[in-house]
């Protein structure tokens, strides 16, 4: 399913300051929530997709990474493991529950979420996972799927994330008697001052284990390596950064897994130089190829090409290779190959060289003409203004 506009999602326009978003998304949230369109899959796609675009355009980082980039940028569609839907439900209420939680009673099967969300308990979320992937060109010409291993916390096979050994091993948490958060009252001079915080004891849960699950120690979670599939798209860049939700880290106590984020580096060519999505070439003539011609082969990302060098080829020429460059990550379109001409000025020629070389000095043809020199400076004119 191509994935819409984030902007459109929200009905907003490109400029939309952050409250026109937040409120924008709080409406779709309110229209499309499950509560309201119960078993309505259409009104779930809907809301998940709102959710989406929020969790990206109230980003701000995300959101101007988006404005480059596009979907290819948030390194979303195309990722296994991010599935077409996005982000889950557990995701959505644990990260924008507060802004509409509170006019919902009970969201079903998500207990802890609805019921008093406006303070509802903190879900446990794992650590988001970073690892570099490292790319030659030719893989970010074509784009890549690479297998890599990842130590990282997995969810607990035997007690099911829980951490209890069985479903009886718990009881309410003494500290916060189950609400997860404890109230403070401080005499100030103004008055009793109330704050809240989450339970020291419990971390938030509400609940303690009484009997931990032997496998895992009680945590839930543990380490373990997990060989994850990355799908690389064509013409990423050194330093972007692609997520795929929740393959991060498994959070304790079953809650919501972290991201994997993968960062991009690329492997310098020893040949070709990356200018974004144009490849450069520096090529150095000598002498005789300047001035009587000559074909040369040059390197590309698939293999050599031979070039045609015309007669009386000058330094700074450049010839572009048509399409031989990299292919953009967000578009269509690829970029070019440039070949960047100089000539070799020879430096160490014996006596009887350098006897032919003084023969041509005196020769007219040797000199450049005014249109020559016109044509020869044209460029770097600006430098000397
Ligand atoms: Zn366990
Ligand atoms: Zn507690």
């Amino acid at each position: 399913m191509a994935k819409r506009d984030y902007y459109e999602v929200l009905g907003v326009n490109k400029n939309a300051s952050s409250d026109e978003i937040k409120k924008a998304y709080r409406q779709k949230a309110i229209q499309y929530h499950p509560d309201k369109n119960p078993g309505d899959k259409e009104a779930e796609d809907k809301f998940k997709e709102a959710a989406e675009a929020y969790d990206v355009l109230s980003d701000e980082q995300k959101r101007s990474r988006y404005d480059r980039l596009g979907h290819a940028g948030m390194g979303s569609a195309s990722q296994s493991g991010y599935g077409g839907g996005g982000m889950t439900m557990e995701d959505i209420f644990a990260q924008f529950g507060d802004l509409f939680g509170g006019h919902f009673s009970g969201f079903g099967s998500f207990s802890g979420f609805g019921n008093g969300a406006q303070r509802g308990r903190p879900m446990n979320r794992g650590a988001d996972l970073r690892v570099k992937v490292k790319l030659t060109l030719k893989e970010i010409a074509t784009g890549v799927e690479k297998k890599i291993k990842v130590g990282k916390y997995v969810s607990c096979a035997k007690c099911h994330g829980s951490g209890a050994e069985n479903d009886k091993a718990y009881t309410t948490c003494p500290t916060c008697k189950g609400h997860g958060y404890i109230t403070r009252i401080t005499n100030t001079l103004l008055g009793q001052m109330q704050s809240q915080s989450t339970c020291p004891t419990c971390g938030g849960e509400g609940k303690s284990i009484t009997k931990k699950c032997p496998e895992c120690n009680g945590e839930g979670i543990l380490r373990s390596d997990e060989i994850i599939t990355l799908h690389i798209p064509a013409g990423v860049a050194e330093g972007m950064q692609l997520s795929m939700r929740g393959k991060g880290n498994a959070a304790r106590h079953g809650g919501v897994n972290g991201d994997l984020l993968i960062v991009v580096e690329e492997e310098k060519h020893h040949e070709l130089i990356r200018d974004e999505n144009d490849l450069i070439y520096n090529l150095l003539l000598t002498v005789p190829q300047a001035v009587l011609g000559d074909s040369i082969e040059v390197p590309t990302i698939d293999g050599k090409v031979k070039v045609k060098i015309d007669p009386g080829t000058q330094p700074g020429k450049v010839l572009r290779l048509r399409n031989k460059g990299l292919p953009s990550v967000n578009s269509y379109g690829t970029g070019d190959l440039l070949v960047n001409i100089n000539v070799y000025i020879p430096e160490n020629l014996s006596t009887s060289e350098k006897e032919k070389i003084k023969a041509m000095a005196s020769s007219e043809n040797v000199r450049p003409s005014q249109s020559v020199k016109d044509r020869f400076f044209s460029k770097f004119r600006r430098l000397v203004d």
